[in-house]
């Protein structure tokens, strides 16, 4: 099969397309047919050797839509023609967290796609059944390749971590990337009031049509009175934090008493200074939102495929053009989310 391979850590032109063994289900795993697979910005971060379980050589790609060609022994559920998209990562389904409902907090099994698995950079790739959502018959695979890094993660953060009910003001930070497109439409559809900030003019418009109520342009320093004012001084239930060191400060400043906090992102790796006062008096929950679980995966492609929530993939390119696809995201010059489309077998 054709394969983009990693052979050596470093810059986009290290990925290559190949020929390679043609991999086989083993127990428990199915074999799938790639239509699809997402260029995500943690691939960048993984080609250039900053994520310390990946060894080369690897195939990248955690985004990953396909179908059913062969099915393992001992692997109930699945069939031949099933379509399927990946998880980021596994679990094992069997610890106290995963049968807590809390899998992607599983450490007996948190190998991920693109890193201890073979991703899907490929025609075809082997994929453990725990690790699948199921796609509907009426979504695209470019559509389905992306969901679960964006929508799954804000059914995720949202909804199970956030608790959004109707009525509630959800404020949002970074909301014009693929979690925060996802995170307005969805707090939108459950009922909610969405302000979100996003640092560039020329997003406003995107946010708007998402349904975000009001769009607040900032930089990071100064929103939380803008957020003050457009609540009448209440601030807001619940915030989407998705910068994190950067704009968690005006986040927490933004919050009305008993208001939630779930941190989703922290895109410049930085620490932030918290005053315990402030949560303390505030009764503030901060919580943490991390990955995406099988039931939310199925729920994000149900809610695609319905319309609830769409998808912004704005370039489907060949899979031979992975290096290019990686510096083009890599210079900013995607607007929405790419997907790579392996050659037909
Ligand atoms: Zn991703
Ligand atoms: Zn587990």
């Amino acid at each position: 099969m054709k394969a983009v391979v990693l052979r050596s850590f470093g810059e986009a032109g290290n990925l290559k397309m190949e020929t390679m063994p043609m991999p086989r289900p083993g127990r428990g795993e199915v074999l799938l047919r790639v239509h699809a697979c997402g260029v995500c910005y943690h691939d960048v971060i993984n080609r250039r050797g900053n994520l310390p379980r990946t060894s080369v050589p690897a195939i990248l790609g955690h985004e990953a839509a396909g179908e059913v060609i062969e099915v393992g022994p001992d692997t109930p559920g699945w069939k031949t023609g099933d379509r399927a998209a990946t998880l980021q990562r596994m679990s094992c389904g069997d610890c106290a967290l995963c049968r807590s409902g809390r899998n992607s907090l599983c450490k007996t099994d948190n190998r991920f796609f693109g890193e201890e698995l073979p991703g899907g950079y490929a025609q075809f790739m082997v994929a453990p059944v725990g690790g699948l959502g199921r796609v509907p018959a009426s979504l695209p695979w470019n559509e389905a390749a992306t969901v679960c890094c964006t929508t799954g993660t804000a059914v995720h953060t949202v909804r199970t971590r956030g608790k959004v009910r109707a009525g509630e003001t959800v404020l949002i930070t970074g909301a014009s990337g693929g979690v925060g497109l996802s995170s307005v439409q969805l707090a939108r559809l459950d009922g909610a009031r969405v302000i979100a900030v996003t640092s560039s003019e020329a997003k406003v418009q995107a946010l708007k049509e998402a349904g975000a109520d009001e769009v607040i342009v900032s930089r990071g320093l100064d929103f939380a009175s803008d957020v003050r004012k457009r609540t009448q001084g209440a601030g807001v239930d619940v915030a989407v934090e998705i910068v994190g060191s950067a704009t968690f400060d005006q986040t927490l400043k933004s919050m009305a008493p008993g208001g939630r906090v779930v941190v989703v992102g922290n895109l410049e790796s930085g620490m932030v200074q918290l005053n315990p006062g402030l949560v303390i008096v505030k009764e503030l929950e901060i919580l943490g939102a991390y990955a995406t679980t099988q039931a939310e995966l199925d729920e994000a492609l149900r809610l695609t495929a319905t319309g609830g929530v769409r998808q912004f993939v704005t370039d489907a390119v060949p899979l031979a053009e992975a290096a290019k696809a990686h510096f083009r995201l890599e210079n900013r010059e995607v607007a929405g989310r790419l997907v790579l489309v392996p050659p037909e077998a």
